[in-house]
This record gives C-alpha cells, structure tokens and sequence, in this order.
C-alpha cells in the first residue's frame, strides 16, 4: 500500500523463517536496499498519520499531531508539503507606497517572475543615475569654469557644485525608492515550502520590520525595504510546522490564528520602540498549511480557541510509540537502515549482521512482547554513531562488532550516570548481593527514562509512644506510606503484631538526586517490613520490582528490562518481576545467563523467593496464603 513496501523491488524468501530478523529480505548489505524517492514513503509504520496527512494535502486541512519525540512528525509535516502543488507558487513583493511612506504595498506574482522585476527596476534605476550623473559632472564643470574665469572665484564654484553634488545624491537615492523589495522568492523552490517555527520568537513567526537608525535627512532605508517575511508568510502555498506548539506566547498564538482566518497577515516592526513599529505593510499573503505537534501536555496547554480552530478545519493524530513485529516491517527497519545511511551521505553501508543487531535492539527499545520501537530518531542515532565507528576504522561496510560498540558509545546521560553509580556503590560496598539480612530488601527503580539502579530499602520497627507512625525520609515518603497501609491490611490478618502501635521507619539507602520513581517499590517496601517485624532475614542475592495491591496482589511496573540489568550489573541473581511484566522483559543476552528472572503475582510468592531461614518462613508463608486465597488461586491455575 502507498507504495512504501520494500516487497516492491526486493527478492524475498519465498518461505520466511520465523527467527529471520530480516523478515526474509535476500541482501548482504543495506546497499542493495532500494530507498523510496518521497519522503511520504520512507516513513516506517504510523499509517493511520500517514494515512491523515495524505488526505490533508489533498483536501489542504490543518493536522494535529501527538506523540513522543522522534517518531516522525516532523518527517511527515515535510513529506506532506512535498505532496503539495507547486504550480501554485507565488513571489511576493514589497513596493514604496508614495502616498504613505509606512504603509508599503504589497503585491503577489508567479513563482520566479518576483526575481524579474526586481532585476527590471534596478536596471532601470542604473540607467537613470548613469544620465543624471553625466549631467551633474557637465554642470558642475560649467559652473567651476564659469566662476574662475569670468568672477576669478575658485571658492564660489566649489560652494555651489558641492550644492548640486548633494542635490543629485538625493534625488538618485529617491531613485533607490522605485525598486520593490522581494519578500518572497520561490524562484527555486523545488516542491511547495516547508517552514519549521518551532521555537521562533514573534519576528520570525510573524515577519517584522527592522529598526532604522537614521530617521530622516536622506540617509533613511526607505521602510518597504526593511520588511522581513515571518514565517508564516514563507510557508505561503506550503506546509508551517511547529513543535510544541504549547511554547508559544499567547500573544503569538491568537496572531497565528487570525493568519490562518485571514490567509493574509501584514508585517508590522515587533519591537515596539523601534522606527519599524511606525510601519505597517498591507496584507501579506500566507495561505499555509498548519501541522502542529507536541505530546499529550501540549494539548492541554495550547491556545483553546487555536486547537478548535485546528480541530474544526482539519485533523488531529496520534503517533504510534511501537509496532508489530512481523516478517515486512523488519523488512522496512532494514530499509529504515539504508534511509539513515543515505541521507548521512558518509556512512558506510550495513552488513546483514549489523542490520540484524539494530532490529534486535529496536525490539529490546520497545519493551513490549512482539513489538518494534517507533522512536526512529534515537534508533538513527544508533545507526550513525555505528558507522561513524565503521568509517573511523576505514571499513567498507558497517559490520556488527560496531553495532554492539555502538550501543555502549550512544547510552543516554541517564545511563550513563546510573553506570557511574552503581560503580560508586560498590565502591562503599552499599550494595549487598550475599548473605541475608533483616529488614533489608534490594529494590530496583528507573532512573531518568531508560536506566535501571539497584536501590536498597531498609526497614526498622520500633514501639510506639503514641499511635504508629510511618517515618520515611525524602521523596519517597508517601509511596512509602501506601506501601506500609496495603501490607498492614494483610499483616493484621496473619500475624498477632498490632503495627498500629509500632513505629516503621522506613530508609532508602543512598538515594541519588531526584529521577527515583518510587511507585514499582512497594513490594520492596512490604517485604522489608515483613522480614523487619517477623525477624526473618532477607535473601541478599534477590532484587524486586512490583506495586502492590491491598490484597496482596503485584500488580505490573514500568522500565522492568532496565532494572533487570541494572541488578545484574550490581552481581545479584535472583529477580522478582510482576507476571504480567514477563513479556516486557528484552535484556541483553550477556545478562540472560547470569541472571534468573522469577515472574509473580502475589506476595506470598515474593516473601517465598526473598526470605531466608526455612522453618519460619514457611510458616509465615503458609499462613498468608492462606488468607489471601483469591490470587494464589489465579497462581495456581496460571
Ligand atoms: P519528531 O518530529 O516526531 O520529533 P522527526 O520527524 O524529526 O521526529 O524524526 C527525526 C528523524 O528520525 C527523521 O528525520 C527520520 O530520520 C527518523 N524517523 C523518525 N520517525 C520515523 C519514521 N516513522 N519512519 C522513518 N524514519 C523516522
């Protein structure tokens, strides 16, 4: 469909083995991959925007679109002005007007006849001063001979033809007044214009009018000349995208809006102290097309009356984070590879191994079961610095040692960082991966967006003076608190302790600066408390991850494949996930090994796996499963 298959062209295995990353695609090399011409083509997946920006070039309707970064809307806003006619085309013209110096005329023309014009007033305008200057040197000549030899007053001649000198520089600078400034110029516009404003300030969105030192006495720029288009005048006939369109001052917004009522907007100086305020051209044609974008944020936080305005005349989308992995989208990644290389224009081409590696990766970047990430610009970034690395070494061909090497090289400052610490802390020995312990429990939590970091819980019970408190400290004390409240209802079933009478202190060890989502800590949290007011140790070599349910319930968690790798990196081997995070879970094969990855759904099987000393444990153990039947029932049937 839409012509974007890479089937088209390429050979393909008649039957696809299911494990070929490739999806059946016969090439040695990304060089043999055939890369669409329009840009509308190469975008991988997002067909319901694909299909949505189509029909907006078609019908010219505004579009909306919402999503993550780098997934491509902004490729799609650019392909979409490419789907645009270019017959229609037009240059834009800024004229003196006689009449008011500070209200310039605006004309439109055919695209490349703006350039014309200009050339014809300006040769016109040089072959004027050519004749007024042969006249103003015969004058002056006239007069200087004249006053030396019939007045004998050398002086008296240089008075008045330094007179007539100026006379002339002001009337041929009157002259530069007649050529029009050409505001617009689509003379070698390819395809209909794209303009990006993201971020623009006023003057490039709007156009502006630019500040005039000299006033007056002949030494002024006449104002026509000052105008400068904006934007939206730019975009005329083609395609305004802007990104976080929630960034942009009100003020900006409501102009934006009036432009896209009117399809015309005069130019105005937006600075308003400046000579350029003073002017006010007539109305400037800027007939585009809007693509707006930013995330669900965005949305909320833009112009109300600019979105229904989008909304009423036009489309808005949603951008796909992931994909089905299936035989012809992996085909179109290895297409996606071929894309990256071409448009660098220096990177060697991939090898079949490499292009597997960047497929793995993007079903490991996915996090889901089955899927492929959308995030294409990180995944680009990954396929350049690999063949950056290639090229360095002076290869032929990007190979998948540089892939892996790569994948070290591009880790975000997040990654980075957490790497960092988890070195620190082994350093101080602050995390223990042997032996047990009561009280404590090695939790994992995301830091940033896409790395994991061991981050131990320790839990103390203390008799109360008053009525039990939980005393957490930092960021993490009210998830803390809800963690202490759903175990506590279990806990008053199955044990003769009152923890409404203790005192649960509850510390994070070493929490880093902010970046700790808390939320997935509250098996930790529970466990802890558990082993703490039971006096039963804690396996040291198990980490956990899990929300938990008043019922007992773990319940699913973000960023389950970072914290695996972040607990095998720190040397422990067992990992507690949530079951219904199993299919989430894409680590490196390096960790597959040294690692087991243990998948429940209820505390009873937490405490199971995490408690130490056996004939204790078991009974506590029994005694909550048989409180809490309703999930252990699922468990048993799953
Ligand atoms: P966004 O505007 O959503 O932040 P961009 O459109 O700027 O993302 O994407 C940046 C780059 O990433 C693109 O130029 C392209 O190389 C690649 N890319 C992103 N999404 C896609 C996609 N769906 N298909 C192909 N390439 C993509």
């Amino acid at each position: 469909a839409l012509g974007s298959d890479v089937d088209e062209d390429m050979e393909i295995d008649e039957e696809i083995e299911e494990d070929d990353l490739l999806g059946g695609l016969k090439v040695e090399t990304s060089k043999e991959i055939s890369v669409p011409d329009r840009l509308v083509d190469q975008v991988i997946g997002q067909d319901h925007a694909r299909d949505i920006v189509l029909k907006a070039a078609k019908q010219r309707r505004h579009v909306m679109m919402i999503g993550s970064p780098g997934t491509g809307k902004s490729m799609l806003a650019k392909a979409m002005s490419q789907l645009l006619p270019k017959e229609e085309l037009q240059d834009v013209l800024v004229y003196h007007n006689p009449d008011d110096g500070n209200e310039p005329k605006v004309r439109t023309v055919p695209a490349g006849k703006g350039e014309q014009i200009v050339e014809a007033h300006k040769e016109e305008a040089r072959k004027r001063n050519q004749m007024r200057t042969v006249i103003m040197w015969i004058i002056i000549a006239l007069i200087l001979g004249y006053a030396l030899i019939i007045v004998g007053q050398i002086l008296l001649g240089i008075l008045a033809a330094g007179i007539i000198y100026l006379a002339f520089r002001y009337i041929s600078r009157g002259n530069d007044a007649m050529v029009p400034n050409l505001l617009v110029n689509t003379a070698d516009q390819q395809t209909a214009p794209f303009e990006d404003a993201t971020g623009a300030h006023a003057g490039a969105l709007l156009g502006d009018v630019r500040h005039d030192p000299f006033q007056s006495g002949g030494m002024e720029t006449p104002s026509h000349d000052r105008v400068e288009p904006g934007a939206i005048h730019k975009a005329n006939k083609g395609v305004l995208y802007i990104d976080e369109i929630n960034t942009l001052d009100i003020r900006s917004q409501q102009k934006l809006m009036t432009a896209i009522q009117e399809g015309e907007f005069s130019i105005t100086g937006q600075s308003e102290r400046s000579s350029g305020a003073m002017v006010q051209t007539e109305p400037v044609p800027c007939d585009f097309i809007m693509v707006a974008s930013g995330n669900m944020d965005a949305m909320e936080n833009m112009h109300p009356a600019l979105r229904s305005r989008i909304k009423g005349y036009g489309y808005e989308v949603y951008m796909d984070d992931t994909i089905d992995d299936t035989p012809e989208m992996r085909r179109k990644y290895a297409r996606f590879v071929a894309q990256e290389v071409e448009k660098d224009g220096r990177l060697p081409h991939f090898t079949r191994e490499a292009m597997e590696e960047i497929i793995l990766e993007a079903q490991r970047r996915a996090g889901r079961k089955d899927h492929l990430t959308l995030e294409l610009r990180n995944l680009g970034g990954l396929v350049r610095v690999a063949g950056d690395i290639a090229r360095a070494e002076g290869k032929e061909y990007t190979e998948r040692e540089d892939v892996l090497q790569a994948k070290g090289r591009s880790r975000s400052i997040e990654q980075q960082l957490a790497d960092e610490f988890i070195e620190r802390r082994k350093d101080y020995e602050l995390t223990v991966n042997e032996g047990g312990a009561v009280g404590r429990v090695n939790g994992l939590a995301v830091m940033g967006e896409d790395s994991g970091i061991v981050l131990p819980v320790m839990a103390e019970i203390a008799p109360s003076q008053g009525p039990g408190q939980v005393i957490a400290t930092g960021q993490l004390k009210e998830m803390a608190e809800e963690a202490v409240e759903n175990v506590s209802a279990i806990i008053k079933k199955f044990s003769d302790q009152d923890i409404s009478e203790k005192d649960i202190h509850i510390q994070f060890v070493q929490v880093g600066e902010g970046g700790v989502d808390g939320d997935s800590a509250s098996i930790t949290v529970a466990t802890a408390v558990i082993s703490a007011l039971e006096e039963i140790p804690v396996e040291q070599n198990v980490a956990m991850t899990g929300s938990l349910s008043v019922r007992g319930d773990v319940l699913p968690v973000g960023g389950v494949t970072h914290k695996i790798e972040a607990a095998a990196k720190s040397g422990i081997d067992k990992i507690i996930i949530p079951k219904a995070n199993e299919q989430d879970v894409m680590i490196e094969p390096e960790y597959e090994e040294q690692v087991e990855i243990i998948p429940v759904s209820h505390i009873s099987e937490v405490l199971e796996v995490a408690l130490a000393g056996e004939p204790e444990k078991d009974s506590l153990v029994d005694r909550l499963k048989s409180i809490t039947g309703r999930a252990l029932e699922q468990r048993e049937v799953g």
